[in-house]
Parts: structure tokens; C-alpha cells; sequence
């Protein structure tokens, strides 16, 4: 009987060796180093020769007989068949397991988290394979580059997770625009890349109009619905450049033409890049300005439009580069915003006017200075501490500071905006709502801001007396106002007609091109004293007549 059984066990012994063959066949085929590879040949090697020794052994016991030391022998080698079977198993498991984390390491490092697009170093991996291809078999190529028009907005009145949750919606629209052979990536922020493998020019232009046109359809997200548009520059390979990187970059200079006017996508042209400013090259120049104090404040009053005082100062800062000559606030605030240089540049605003008043002030030129902040600046409480600073250093009044903050950035999802407007309030600076009627303010939300001003956007009193639609937004919007005890100022008077009519719908305050251009802090002085000392100038513009 256990004669029989040691027979039965020694082929069993045989078949579990061969089993442990099979695993180390999957690990040779998938070994990417010949060295591993080789060592893991001969392992089973060794293990086939074990075999060949197993059958040999076996035969001689058929010839002479099982001893009792051939019982422990035999039991030994099917151990050791168990043991190695054993081995061979857990060891393809683990090199299976590493193989799957290595892969998703590697997927990590390529991809971007929040889309799961590829990301920046996946693209310039591709875009170096695409241009060797399109090199070798002399077929075109482009690239686009492409910025978000609203999602600044978004993120800093929604918050970010808004704008994350918008980047994921916008994603699958952006891929059913391309082609399947076209490759998107993010770049970070809202900005996407893409490379178009063959496509010449006007594919190029076909594929940025399906996605501007795609980009026009509003996005829900949650209960917000969301409108924003894109931004597209295209540049091709060879003409533009012939690296990845110059071809990304030309196509960046492309965007930022198609941004600043407003074109929806453009196609990189070296003549205009000659004088074109990119926004690198703003975002160091600014940098600079900032830090060598070559921004320049420019001070625009605002008057009592009933009795023609002069009531604050607005504040805007004006730069102007030797080479890149002047750039109004409109094009580099928005630079500065989004690469958080906005907290250097409203602190040097702080610093700069809040000194000019206070030197004004030796001079009893007394007024509130109106300054403007951006959302960013809203999004911590160190704002605040600066504005402290600032105040005490120069020793003016909080009540002789005014912040404007636009419509847009009071609607911050969070508390945020309430809790700074609050904060200023406490410490005696007064606010303003910037831009009115520009956002989409809700007049429950409006009733909750504890501001003491709104400033009706310029673009509705311009053309007050000839847009009938404009007067009408201007006359409700000093209804809502007057209501809500909030006093109103109205931008962009630019005419005796304007100014006329906003008198006569009961407009307190008022400021324009007609009264007073913005001005340096000189020239403003000069007007300041003409015009709070005699009042002439100011008064016979607001046809207030004198009594005295
Ligand atoms: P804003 O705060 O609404 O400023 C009013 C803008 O209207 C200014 O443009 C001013 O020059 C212009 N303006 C004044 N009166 C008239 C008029 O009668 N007609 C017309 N057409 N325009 C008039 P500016 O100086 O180009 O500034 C544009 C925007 O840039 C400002 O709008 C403000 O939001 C922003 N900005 C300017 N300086 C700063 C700053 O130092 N910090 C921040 N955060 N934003 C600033
Ligand atoms: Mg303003
Ligand atoms: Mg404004």
C-alpha cells in the first residue's frame, strides 16, 4: 500500500515541476530586461534538469526496489516540487501587481487628475512623436492652444470647486469637437493644447470653429448655469517652429491676439508678432513695474452732482512700458489676477494713493480715495492686514478710504465677501459695488451686502439718452438703490446731456470724462485746487449757480 502510494506521489511531484514552468514562460515573455530575462531562463533550466533527475531516480526505483530510505527521499522531493510551484505562482503574482502600480504611477505622472487628460509632459512626449512624423513622411501638423474667456470669473465668484466641477464638463465637449486621431491635453488652470496630426491650415480653422461654436451652448453645473467662451491660437509645423516647444509658444501668441480682440481663434503671424505682446513677456514686465515702482496712479474725481463737491478720488493705475508702450488696466489686471501678482500690485496701489492722500491732506485737500480691488484680493483676510498697515504707516483715516469691488467678485459662493466687506466696515472703510448691472446679482443677494455704494457701470449711461433700454436699467437701478439706503454713483459721464438727466432722476454722485478725465496726481492737484477753492470750473459744468 504505501508502496503504491510513493508511486502515485513521484509523478504528481513530476507534474507540479512542470506546472512551475508555466508562470516563469508569462514572466520571461513580459521581461523587459534581457539580464532578468536571462536569469529567469535559467531557473528553469534548473527546474527541467530537477525534473530529468526526478525521472531517472524513478526509474532505477522501478528496477531495484523502494527502500525504506527512498521513503523519506521521495517525500522530500515533493516537498521541494510544492515549495517551488509555490514560488513560481506568488512570484508571478507580485511581478503582476508591481507591473499594475507601476503602470498607474505612470498613468499619474502623465495625466492631469481633475480631467484625466494627459497632461503637460505626456504633450510634449506626443507632440515630439507627431513632429518626427510629420517630418519623416512630409505631411503638415498643427497645434491649438486654448484659454477659458469666462473661468476666472467663475472660480473666483463660484469658487474652486465650481470651476473644477465646470473644467470636467467641459472636457467631453472639447474631445467630440476633435478628431479621433487628435490628441488634447491640460496644461493647467483652463488652458488646453492640442495637436492635430495631419492637419493643414484650414483643418486647423474648421476644428477651432466647431469648438468655439461647441463652447457657445451654457454649461449647468449644479443650479448654475454657466455661459463661457473660448479662446483659440493655431500655429503649424514646420512653418511656425520645429520643436514642440517654439510650436506651443507661437501658438500661446496666437491666443492672447485672439483673446485681447476678442476673435475667437487666430492663426500665429510672424509679422504681428513682432510687436505683440505675450503674456510671459507682460507678466514679467509687470513683475518689474511692480517692484521698480513704474506703475503710475491716476486719480479721477467724483462729485456731488447736486452741489458740485468733490466727493472721492478713484484711483486707477495707469503703465506704460518703453517698449511695450501703453497697456491699459483692462488687458494687464487680468494678467496680474491670474497669476496671483494682483496681491503685489493692489498693495503698491494701497501704499502709493494712500501716501498721496495723506500728503494732500497736509495741504487740506480732504476727500475719500476710491480704491479698486480685485476678487483675488477678496479671497483672504490679509487684504485687511495691509490696508491696517498702509494706513497707519501714512496716518490717515480708515473713513477717508473707499474700496470698490466689482459686482462679480462680491459672488463669491462663500461667506468671503460678506465676512471682508464686513471686516472693512468695522474699521471705518466704506465699500462700493463696482460695475453694477454688469453681473448677475440677485437683489435678495444685494440686500444681504452691508456696502454703502453702487457705481452703475459706464455702459449704461453712455448711452443713456439714445438707448432707451439703458436709461431704463440706469432709472431702476437708483430705484433698487434708494431702496436698499445705498447711495449711487454713475461712471462714464461723458456729456452735459447725461449728467443733465442723472441730476434730474436723482443721481447723488457722478464721474466721467466730462467732468474730469483721470489724471495725474500733479495735474490732479492742479484741478483739485481750482475746483474745490473756487468752484467755477465745476460748477458752471454742472450749471449750479453761484450765490455768492
Ligand atoms: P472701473 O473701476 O470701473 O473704472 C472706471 C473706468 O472707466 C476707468 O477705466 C476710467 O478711466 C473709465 N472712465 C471714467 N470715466 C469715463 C467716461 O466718461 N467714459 C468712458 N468711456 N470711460 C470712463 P480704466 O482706467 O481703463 O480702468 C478700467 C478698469 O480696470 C477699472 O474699471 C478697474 O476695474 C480696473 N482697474 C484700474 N486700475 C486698477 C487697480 O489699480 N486695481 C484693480 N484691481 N483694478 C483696476
Ligand atoms: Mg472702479
Ligand atoms: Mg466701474
Amino acid at each position: 500500500m504505501l508502496e503504491l502510494t510513493l508511486l502515485i506521489i513521484m509523478p504528481i511531484s513530476v507534474g507540479l515541476l512542470i506546472a512551475a514552468l508555466h508562470p516563469i514562460r508569462i514572466i520571461c515573455k513580459d521581461q523587459g530586461s534581457l539580464g532578468q530575462e536571462y536569469a529567469w531562463k535559467g531557473l528553469g533550466f534548473l527546474i527541467i534538469l530537477f525534473i530529468l533527475g526526478y525521472c531517472v531516480y524513478f526509474y532505477t526505483l522501478m528496477l531495484s526496489g523502494i527502500q525504506s530510505i527512498d521513503t523519506v527521499i521521495i517525500i522530500i522531493l515533493f516537498s521541494g516540487s510544492c515549495f517551488v510551484l509555490a514560488v513560481m505562482k506568488l512570484s508571478l503574482q507580485s511581478i503582476k501587481q508591481i507591473k499594475k502600480i507601476s503602470l498607474l504611477e505612470r498613468h499619474h505622472a502623465l495625466h492631469d487628475a481633475l480631467t484625466n487628460l494627459p497632461n503637460r509632459v505626456l504633450l510634449n512626449e506626443a507632440m515630439t512623436g507627431a513632429i518626427a512624423t510629420s517630418k519623416r513622411s512630409n505631411t503638415p501638423l498643427a497645434v491649438m492652444l486654448m484659454d477659458l474667456n469666462n473661468f476666472k470669473e467663475v472660480n473666483d465668484t463660484l469658487g474652486h470647486y465650481y470651476g473644477d466641477r465646470l473644467l470636467q464638463s467641459i472636457v467631453p465637449v472639447l474631445k467630440k469637437s476633435i478628431r479621433e486621431i487628435d490628441m488634447i491635453a491640460r496644461l493647467g488652470g483652463d488652458e488646453f493644447a492640442v495637436i492635430l496630426p495631419s492637419a493643414n491650415l484650414d483643418d486647423a480653422k474648421l476644428i477651432a470653429t466647431r469648438i468655439i461654436n461647441a463652447m457657445e451652448q451654457p454649461f449647468s453645473v449644479d443650479q448654475h448655469i454657466l455661459h463661457i467662451g473660448i479662446s483659440i491660437g493655431i500655429s503649424q509645423h514646420p512653418e511656425d517652429g520645429t520643436d514642440g516647444e517654439s510650436l506651443l509658444q507661437k501658438a500661446d501668441v496666437a491666443m492672447y491676439i485672439a483673446k485681447r480682440n476678442s476673435l475667437g481663434f487666430s492663426v500665429y503671424d510672424l509679422s504681428r508678432d513682432k510687436n505683440s505682446l505675450t503674456r510671459l513677456v507682460v507678466l514679467g514686465k509687470l513683475r518689474t513695474a511692480i517692484a521698480n515702482n513704474q506703475l503710475t496712479p491716476y486719480y479721477q474725481p467724483i462729485i456731488n452732482l447736486k452741489t458740485g463737491e468733490i466727493h472721492a478720488l478713484e484711483v486707477l493705475t495707469r503703465w506704460h512700458d518703453e517698449e511695450l508702450g501703453h497697456i491699459p488696466p483692462d488687458e494687464f489686471i487680468p494678467i496680474a489676477e491670474k497669476s496671483g501678482l494682483i496681491k503685489q500690485l493692489s498693495a503698491w496701489v494701497l501704499d502709493t494713493a494712500i501716501a498721496q492722500c495723506a500728503q494732500w491732506q497736509t495741504l487740506n485737500l480732504d476727500f475719500i480715495l476710491s480704491v479698486n480691488l480685485s476678487a483675488r484680493d477678496m479671497q483672504d483676510d490679509s487684504m485687511i492686514k495691509e490696508l491696517r498697515k498702509f494706513l497707519t504707516k501714512h496716518a490717515v483715516l480708515p473713513s477717508q478710504l473707499n474700496i470698490e469691488i466689482t459686482e462679480s467678485s462680491m459672488m463669491l459662493e462663500s461667506n468671503q465677501p460678506h465676512h471682508l466687506i464686513s471686516k472693512l466696515n468695522q474699521l471705518g472703510v466704506s465699500v462700493s459695488i463696482d460695475d453694477f448691472g454688469t453681473g448677475f446679482s440677485s437683489l435678495a443677494y444685494l440686500k444681504k451686502l452691508s456696502t454703502q455704494t453702487i457705481k452703475i457701470d459706464k455702459s449704461f449711461v453712455i448711452d443713456m439718452l439714445d438707448d432707451r433700454s439703458d436709461e431704463v436699467i440706469v432709472r431702476s437701478i437708483l430705484d433698487i438703490a434708494h431702496n436698499l439706503g445705498q447711495a449711487v454713483v454713475a461712471e462714464g459721464i461723458e456729456t452735459k446731456e447725461s449728467l443733465e438727466r442723472l441730476k434730474e432722476l436723482n443721481c447723488r454722485y457722478g464721474q466721467g470724462y466730462y467732468i474730469c478725465k483721470p489724471l495725474p496726481a500733479e495735474q490732479m492737484f492742479a484741478w483739485l485746487q481750482q475746483n474745490s477753492k473756487d468752484d467755477v470750473d465745476i460748477k458752471s459744468k454742472l450749471s449750479i449757480v453761484h450765490l455768492d
